[in-house]
Formats: C-alpha cells, structure tokens, sequence
C-alpha cells in the first residue's frame, strides 16, 4: 500500500472524510487523494516522494509558486518575535495600507481569518447599513460555507426565496438568499424590481473561478453596479481568488468598477489563513468598535499571516509580472487546445489572466453561466484528470474549480505538462 492510501486510510477514521475540506479528498473524480510532504516552485511532492507540477496552488493563494524564500523568510522572522499577541500591530497597518492603496474602492478594510468569514461579515454589516435582510447571489459563484451562502434556488429565472443547499442550514435563513444565473441581466432585473425593498446585497465574484473560470459578459458587471446602486442594494465583490490575482489589485480596477464592498483572501495571506472585507468608509465605520456592529476573531491580523501576506504582495509589486503571467497562461492553453483539437476531443478552455478551466464534452459553445458548465462531461474530466496526475501533473480535482499557473511555472513545467496532456487525452481517444 502506498504511503498516501495508508495515511488517507488512517485519516478516515478520525478526520471526516479523511480531509479537512470536502474538495481534498477527490470524490467528485472518483479516486483518493495523494498526501503531500512538501512544496517548492511550481512542484508538489506527495508522500511516497513522487513530484508533480502543481496547477492547484493551494486553490489560489501560491502565485509565487511554493515556498517563496522572501515569504518562508518574513514567516520566520515574524515566529521569532512571538506568533500572536491578541494585540494591534504594525504589520497589520501595513496590510490595511497595502490593501487600501492598491484597491481605491477600499476605504477602510478588517482582516479576519479566511474568505467564509471575509464574506460572511461584510454580509452583516450590508444587512446593518441597509436595514434590510435579504441578499442576491449567483449560480455557481461559492462565497465559502456560512449558512446563508449554502442556499439554493429550486429554478432559474426569477429569484424566489432559496432552499437550503446543506442540512443543517436552517429554512429560514436560506429562504433570505435568492439565486439567479450569473451573466443574467434580465433576471437581475426582474428579481431587484419585485424585491428591491428587501434586498441587502448583491455578491458576486467579478470573475467566477468556482463553476470553473467564468467570465462576466460585457457590461454585465457595469449594469449590475448601476442597477443596484438605483435601488438601494449595496455590491459586494468576492474578490477572495480575483485579488491580486489578475493584476496588482482587484478585478474592479480592469473592469473600471467600484462595489460598495470587497471581500479578499488567499494571496494576501501567502499561503495562510487570511481573509479581509472593506469598502466605503461610511458602511465600514459601523463595524465595532467604532459602530454597531459586531465582528471579531482571536487571530485576526495574524502577525505570521501579514507578515506571509505583505512579503507576497511586496514581491508582486515590485516584479509587475502579471504581463508575462498571462502570457505563460495563454501559451499553455493554446498548447493544451491545440493537443485536444488533434486528438479530437472536445474542450473549450476558459482563461482569465492565469487562472483557466477545460470544460470537457459537448455542451455549447460559450460557457458563461452555472447551466452550461454543468454540461460538461464530468466523466471524460475524471479521466483526464487521472492521466494528467499519472503522467506527473496536479489538476484541482474536480470540473468546476480553476486551475492556477504562477511565477514559478517555468517553461520545462509546461513541457512537462504538454508531454502528460498528450498521453491522458490519447488514453481517452482510445477508450472511446
Ligand atoms: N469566496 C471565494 C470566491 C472563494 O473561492 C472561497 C474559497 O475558495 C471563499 C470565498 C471562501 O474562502 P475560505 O475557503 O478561505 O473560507
């Protein structure tokens, strides 16, 4: 037995699931995860010593690539001075400095601990600002696992008060969360025009990384910025993954849009737990202490997760790279697309900047909502994604998720990654 199947083995008889987080454990490709002992680059060792190129980047967060020796250096230099006081710091002013410069409509911003709890506040306090209680999300966008974000809609079109997408989420908090198609400007529309006197907020991430990359249409992003600022309803942009992803800021700034609210996580922590919500000063001044409403965290502002945070940010800035990143990104998408065409197998690859989705099987062109990702072959992805870890690559392990390329990716990774991509779709080609 291998190193990774005896410690999933052992794990799954005291960790739920063998995993501390559902997606982990490769159910949806139908296999059992590898362990990982260690990282560097853009590589992953599991615990039997095999490499892989790594694609998953710890869902977001590594776009330096593993182990960034100016960010394994700012970690233990800030360990060394004590790892939490419960207490105001420096390094936390110079997150919420960096935060705000980079991100104009950030006035002022709290860092909590991860991107549930990032988006879960800033849902508080829209319901605080605004008096109402309802919110409007989209399908297929995740914005972490707070009870009010695991709420389904049972059809689309018009929004209807959700049902709970868990159990354990109660009926009455979901039914406050209504769900329209994302790219969907007449259900928006339609569903502000019947609830606009209850409705809190809209959420939404600017560019979906959790149906699989999808990307907002022309305009859409724009209207729903003026639809909802008409009606009373604040914008929240869950900028979790989008962050400092896409360029040295957020998506709102490429896309010349100001929410009233913004939600980050995963790259501002370096690789640890971290999130951070902000926006308008006026809305962010009702967090307590200086207003109402209540929010807290033991860790939050970490010293070693702003220290991780600020060292990564520091090296993003002063490499401008997110030029050359695309460029990486577009190169090996052609590449991937190019060995698909060949094989004849049908993929339609979405990319924003270095984060991209092969959507697998024959569903329509464009994919630009929850339905039409939802088209895709699952069963032709699990395969592909079998013979991409075989042959040494690390997809996330599911259709729906993004994969990241970083800094460190170089071009004998993409190589590496053309040479497996050759041999998974040839094993697909034949079974068929
Ligand atoms: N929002 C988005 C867009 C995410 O992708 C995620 C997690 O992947 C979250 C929120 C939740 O963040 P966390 O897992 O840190 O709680």
């Amino acid at each position: 037995m291998s190193q990774s199947s005896d410690l999933f083995k052992k794990s799954s008889q005291i960790i739920p699931g063998g995993v501390n987080s559902p997606v982990r454990a490769f159910k949806s490709v139908g296999s059992k995860p590898f362990f990982v002992k260690a990282a560097r680059g853009s590589r992953v060792i599991d615990a039997d010593g095999k490499e892989y190129v790594d694609y998953v980047g710890s869902w977001g967060p590594m776009i330096l690539g593993h182990a960034h020796p100016e960010v394994v250096e700012a970690i233990c230099r800030a360990a060394e001075r004590g790892t939490s006081y419960g207490a105001p710091t420096e390094t936390e002013f110079e997150m919420a400095k960096a935060i705000t410069e980079a991100i104009p409509s950030i006035e002022m911003v709290r860092m909590v601990s991860s991107g549930t709890e990032a988006v879960m506040s800033a849902v508080r306090l829209a319901r605080a600002f605004t008096g109402k209680n309802a919110i409007l999300k989209f399908a297929g966008c995740y914005h972490g696992h707070a009870d009010s974000f695991l709420s389904g809609s049972a059809g689309s079109g018009l929004a209807t008060f959700g049902i709970p997408a868990s159990p354990g989420v109660p009926s009455a908090l979901a039914e406050l969360t209504m769900t329209v198609p994302y790219n969907d400007l007449e259900a928006v529309r339609a569903t502000i025009r019947e609830y606009k006197d209850i409705l809190a907020c809209a959420v939404i991430e600017p560019v979906a990384g959790n149906m699989g990359v999808v990307l907002p249409k022309e305009g859409f992003l724009a209207q729903l910025r003026e639809i909802t600022a008409k009606n009373g309803i604040l914008l929240v942009f869950d900028e979790v993954i989008t962050g400092f992803r896409l360029h040295y800021g957020g998506y709102q700034d490429l896309a010349g849009i100001k929410p009233d609210l913004t939600c980050l996580g995963k790259i501002i922590g370096g690789g640890l737990p971290v999130g951070a919500f902000g926006g308008r000063r006026d809305i962010m001044k009702m967090l307590a202490p200086s207003g109402p409403v209540y929010q807290a965290g033991t860790l939050s502002g970490n010293p070693l997760a702003m220290s991780a945070g600020l060292a990564t940010l520091n090296v993003l800035k002063r490499e401008d790279g997110y030029r050359k990143l695309e460029e990486k990104t577009v190169l090996l998408c052609n590449e991937m697309g190019l060995i698909f065409r060949e094989k004849g197998v049908q993929v339609k690859i979405n990319r924003a900047g270095s984060m991209f989705t092969p959507f697998f099987g024959p569903g329509p062109g464009e994919i630009q909502d929850y339905d039409c990702a939802k088209l895709s072959d699952t069963g032709l992805f699990s395969r592909f994604f079998g013979g991409m870890l075989k042959n040494g690559v690390s997809l996330p392990p599911s259709q729906f998720e993004a994969s990241f390329v970083s800094f460190a990716h170089s071009n004998q990774d993409f190589e590496l990654t053309a040479g497996a991509c050759r041999k998974a779709v040839s094993a697909i080609s034949k079974r068929r």
